[in-house]
């Protein structure tokens, strides 16, 4: 039989599967060692599966179970985050949290939660009465008994931390397949990896396929130790004019399921309620249900009273990669030379850079061992944020093409190039937030097919 050509030449020291928030921050982390380091993505391109929807909180870990590792992993994902973000151009909301209770039951519960909290490490947790709630959010409804302040639970942008991370992994040195699915591999001293395009070789595998790493253990362990039972949320984003109805994440108190339904506002400008928790087989499709987005909408309106007036720009809904357990699962097969970083649900995005340290610890308990570049390169991410400066507002922009958020052709068309080009619709959405403002699309979308045309994997349709 002749040999089938790989898909990436060349043995590499580590290769990461997924390129959600965790697999990029593991690249990232292992790109910055010195590691040659693979990226395979079953998908036409990055953030495909749950890290396309979140809250997009920058979480301190405060009510995270004291001990576990995904309290380790938040605390150093979050001090790395706030470390780094500047020199890679990521937005930093710090407009800190309120954890509060609607019920006296509830409000029993806020002294257990702030010496939780304090047990996590973060100590500055401020205790408020309702007048003092209510004080520093006017806007907010009836019933509300007391509260705690988290001064630094903060706000990011859930799309371009991932696509930063990613794309200083390849600026030193890392290589990204997408569109191809690891089907199966087999350890032989080093790791031959199948992917529908090709095979791929590795001295350490990391698994980072989210929603689906139970089923990639299976392909490559031929066992599996814990069970993804996706956990679905769904969100209403309000328009921009909402986000003036709150400064702080408005947090209920969480229980021991979910974080419960927030509202924040987003690095974006606009104002979001949600998200749900309900529990699915399905790892593909996270519908939106109009019972469901009706219950949340009266919700957010009991919390703040004023979101009545208020117009819904868009839906959407996230699948959480949720096992039977709440804490992470994250193991090094040492025999086979394989880290597994599964069932990080709902703290993914904050903890990535932590976690993707913590798979550096067990990658040289396995005997990795790199040398770091002297001087690594630091790309910066165009500045999309509604709290940055702007391209529209510089010169020779090209002019706006999505006028709902300021989106330039100078924007979509840089989306479009470089090592980790848009390939989809979706994520040139994400790159750039062309059509993500209140028309949806309704006013640029001819305009925007003409420009990505031949480009994406997927063409948009009707531009003529
Ligand atoms: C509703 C909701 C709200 C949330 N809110 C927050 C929040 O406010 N703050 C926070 O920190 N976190 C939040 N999270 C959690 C966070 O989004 C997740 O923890 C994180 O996205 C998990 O990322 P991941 O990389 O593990 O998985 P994924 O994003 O699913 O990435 C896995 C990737 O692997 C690929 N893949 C799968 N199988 C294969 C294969 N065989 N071959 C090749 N590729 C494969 C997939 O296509 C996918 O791209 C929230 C999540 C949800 C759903």
């Amino acid at each position: 039989m002749p040999a089938v050509s790989p898909a990436l030449p060349g043995t590499f020291d580590v290769v990461v599967i997924g390129a959600g928030v965790i697999g990029c921050a593991i690249a990232r982390r292992f790109a910055l060692e010195g590691a040659r380091v693979a990226v395979i993505e079953k998908a036409d391109d990055i953030l495909d599966g749950a890290s396309k929807a979140n809250s997009a909180i920058l979480h301190t870990g405060f009510d995270a179970p004291v001990g576990s590792l995904e309290q380790v992993c938040v605390a150093a994902g979050y001090a790395e985050y706030e470390e780094i973000h500047a020199k890679l151009n990521l937005p930093l909301i710090r407009c800190g949290a309120l954890v509060i209770a609607w019920t006296e039951a509830e409000a029993a519960l806020l002294p257990e939660l702030i010496a939780q909290a304090e047990a996590n490490g973060v100590a500055d947790v401020e205790p408020l009465t309702e007048a003092e709630t209510r004080r520093l959010e006017p806007g907010l409804g009836a019933g509300l008994q007391a509260a705690f302040r988290v001064p630094r639970e903060y706000l990011v942008d859930p799309w371009s931390a991932p696509l930063a991370y990613l794309a200083q992994a390849i600026a030193n040195g890392a290589e990204l397949l997408r569109g191809a699915e690891v089907t199966g591999g087999q350890l032989d001293g080093d790791w031959t990896l199948q992917t529908t395009r090709g095979p791929v070789t590795g001295r350490i595998v990391v698994n980072a396929a989210g929603l689906y790493g139970d089923v990639l253990d299976e392909r490559l362990l031929g066992k599996k130790d814990f069970a993804i039972r996706p956990r679905k949320g769904q969100f209403i984003v309000y328009d921009k004019p909402a986000a003036s109805l709150a400064s702080h994440i408005l947090l209920p108190v969480p229980n021991k399921v979910t974080k419960g339904i927030v509202v924040c506002r987003t690095a974006f400008g606009n104002l979001l309620v949600g998200p749900t928790a309900e529990e699915q087989d399905d790892r593909e499709t996270a519908a939106l249900v109009p019972e469901t987005l009706e219950a949340l909408r009266r919700r957010g309106e009991e919390i703040l009273p004023g979101l009545k007036a208020e117009e819904v720009t868009a839906l959407y809904a996230g699948l959480r990669p949720a096992t039977e357990t709440k804490d992470y699962r994250i193991t090094a097969h040492s025999a086979q030379r394989m880290i597994t970083v599964g069932g990080i649900r709902s703290t993914g995005l904050s903890s990535a850079l932590g976690t993707a340290r913590h798979v550096l610890r067990l990658a040289e308990a396995m005997g990795h061992a790199t040398q770091p570049p002297v001087d690594p390169v630091w790309p910066e991410v165009p500045a999309i944020s509604a709290f940055a400066r702007r391209d529209w507002q510089q010169p020779g922009n090209g002019g706006i093409v999505c006028h709902c958020e300021s989106v330039t052709r100078r924007e979509i068309l840089a989306a479009l190039d470089g090592p980790l080009k848009a390939q989809t619709l979706a994520g040139l959405k994400r790159r750039t937030r062309v059509t993500m403002g209140r028309c949806q699309g309704f006013y640029c979308s001819a305009e925007l097919a003409r420009l990505t045309e031949g480009r994406l994997a997927q063409p948009m349709l009707g531009h003529d």
